[in-house]
C-alpha cells in the first residue's frame, strides 16, 4: 500500500470520514552554498521525496492530528497558550498560529499525515511539513494569503516554535517547486527565476555520510563575521557593496593586505559562489551538464579550501565521485558533515554507488546512506 492510500485508510478508520489531500516536498540546493547571508543567490528545487496529509474541518476550535509515522495522536486549541509538547505537533500548530497573525482564517481540523523525507539529513522534511499544512490550511479556509507568504509562515513557524533560525531557502523551495525546474532564488532582493533542470541520462543522488560534526554552530558565526569583514573593507571603496555579493573579485583584491588572510579566502570563496551559480544557470539553458557538474566540483574545492567547513568524509566522497567519472559532486548544505550532492551518467551510477558504500564503509566504519532524487513539484493539493 502506498503512503497516500494508508493516510486515507487510516483516516477514515480514525475520524469516519474523508478529507482533502494535500502535500509538499523536501528540497535540494544544487548550487549556491553559505551564499544567503551574503545577499546571493541559492538554486534549490523540490524533491520527489515529501510529506502528504489529509484533512477536513471538524467545526471544533481544537485540532485533532495523528502523525502516521511515530503513531502518535494529539489535540491542541488554537490559541498561543494550546501550544502542543510533541515536537511534530509544533511545526503545525505554528503554521496555524503564524497563518492567524497574517489574518488568515483558521477553525479546528482533523488531520493525518506521514512522510518519506529522511528527517535531518539536509532535505529539511520540517519545511516539507510546514509548506504542507500552510498551502493546506490557506486552501481549505480561502485565505488567499500568496505564496512567498506561505513560504515566510513556514520560516517564522521555525523562528518562533521550533527553535531553528533558519533562511527562507527551505520553505521558498518546498512552496514554489516545480517538476523539472529549479529556481534562482536572490536572497537580497527575493525575485527568483525558474530554469530548466532534466538531466535526461543522469541521475541526481545524495550521498549521505551520516556525521555531524559538533563544529557546525561556532564556525557558522566566524564566516558570516568574516564575510561581513571583508564586505566593510570593500565598502570602504565601493559603497555600493552592501553585502559580500555585491563585490567583484578585483575589489576583493584591492582590501586584500587591509583583511586577515583568512577572510580575504573565505569571501573569495562566496564571490565564486555567487559567480557559479549563474554560469550553471546560463549552463541549464543550453542543457549543458557538463559544465553544471564541473562547477559542483569548483564549490567543493571552494568550500573544502578556501571556506574550509567541509571534513574527512565528505572530501573522502567527493574524491571518489572524481574517480568513478561522477560529473559534478560537492558538499550540499552548510558543512561539517551531512550529505554530498552527485550529478551522474547512469551507467556510472551502479558503479558509483557500490563504490561508495564498499570503500566509505571500509574506511569510516558506517554505510553511507544513499538518496535518489528527482526534481518535482513543491505544494499541492493531490
Ligand atoms: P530536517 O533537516 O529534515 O528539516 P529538522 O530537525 O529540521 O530536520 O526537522 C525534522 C522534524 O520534523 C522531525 O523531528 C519531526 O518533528 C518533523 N517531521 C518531519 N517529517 C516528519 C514525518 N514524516 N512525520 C512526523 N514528523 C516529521
Ligand atoms: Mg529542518
Amino acid at each position: 500500500m502506498d503512503m497516500k492510500e494508508r493516510i486515507c485508510e487510516k483516516f477514515r478508520s480514525l475520524f469516519g470520514t474523508d478529507g482533502e489531500l494535500f502535500a509538499s516536498a523536501g528540497r535540494i540546493n544544487l548550487i549556491g552554498e553559505h551564499t544567503d547571508y551574503n545577499g546571493g543567490y541559492v538554486f534549490p528545487g523540490a524533491i520527489d521525496k515529501g510529506i502528504i496529509a489529509e484533512i477536513k474541518v471538524n467545526g471544533t476550535g481544537k485540532v485533532r492530528a495523528y502523525s502516521l509515522d511515530y503513531d502518535e495522536y494529539v489535540e491542541f486549541g488554537l490559541e498561543e497558550k494550546d501550544k502542543p509538547s510533541q515536537s511534530w505537533a509544533c511545526y503545525i500548530f505554528g503554521v496555524c498560529r503564524e497563518t492567524a497573525k497574517r489574518g488568515g482564517k483558521v477553525e479546528g481540523f482533523d488531520t493525518m499525515f506521514a512522510g518519506d523525507v529522511p528527517l535531518g539529513a539536509g532535505l529539511s522534511s520540517s519545511a516539507a511539513l510546514e509548506s504542507t499544512y500552510a498551502f493546506a490550511l490557506n486552501t481549505l479556509f480561502d485565505n488567499g494569503i500568496d505564496k512567498f507568504e506561505l513560504a515566510k509562515i513556514g520560516q517564522s513557524t521555525e523562528h518562533n516554535y521550533c527553535g531553528v533560525n533558519c533562511g527562507i531557502m527551505d520553505q521558498f523551495a518546498s512552496v514554489f517547486g516545480k517538476k523539472g525546474a529549479l529556481i534562482r532564488l536572490n536572497c537580497k532582493t527575493l525575485e527568483y527565476k525558474y530554469f530548466p533542470f532534466d538531466p535526461v541520462g543522469y541521475k541526481l543522488v545524495l550521498v549521505d555520510s551520516c556525521v555531524k560534526h559538533e563544529l557546525a554552530s561556532s564556525a557558522y558565526n566566524k564566516r558570516r563575521a568574516s564575510c561581513e569583514n571583508a564586505a566593510a573593507a570593500i565598502r570602504r571603496n565601493h559603497p555600493e557593496v552592501e553585502f559580500l555579493s555585491d563585490a567583484k573579485r578585483v575589489w576583493l583584491e584591492e582590501v586584500r593586505s587591509e583583511i586577515p588572510e583568512e577572510d580575504f579566502l573565505r569571501a573569495k570563496y562566496v564571490i565564486g559562489e555567487v559567480q557559479r551559480v549563474l554560469d550553471v544557470c546560463d549552463a541549464l539553458e543550453r542543457g549543458d551538464y557538463e559544465t553544471v557538474g564541473e562547477m559542483m566540483y569548483q564549490t567543493h574545492f571552494g568550500l573544502s579550501r578556501l571556506y574550509e567547513v567541509s571534513c574527512e568524509e565528505l572530501d573522502f566522497l567527493n574524491r571518489l565521485a572524481r574517480k568513478c567519472d561522477v560529473t559534478g559532486s560537492r558538499v550540499m548544505g552548510g558543512g561539517f558533515g551531512g550529505c554530498t550532492i552527485n550529478l551522474v551518467k547512469e551507467e556510472l551510477y551502479d558503479d558509483f554507488i557500490g563504490q561508495a558504500k564498499e570503500k566509505f564503509t571500509a574506511k569510516f566504519g558506517h554505510e553511507p546512506k544513499i538518496y535518489d532524487v528527482v526534481i518535482s513539484d513543491g505544494a499541492r493539493r493531490l
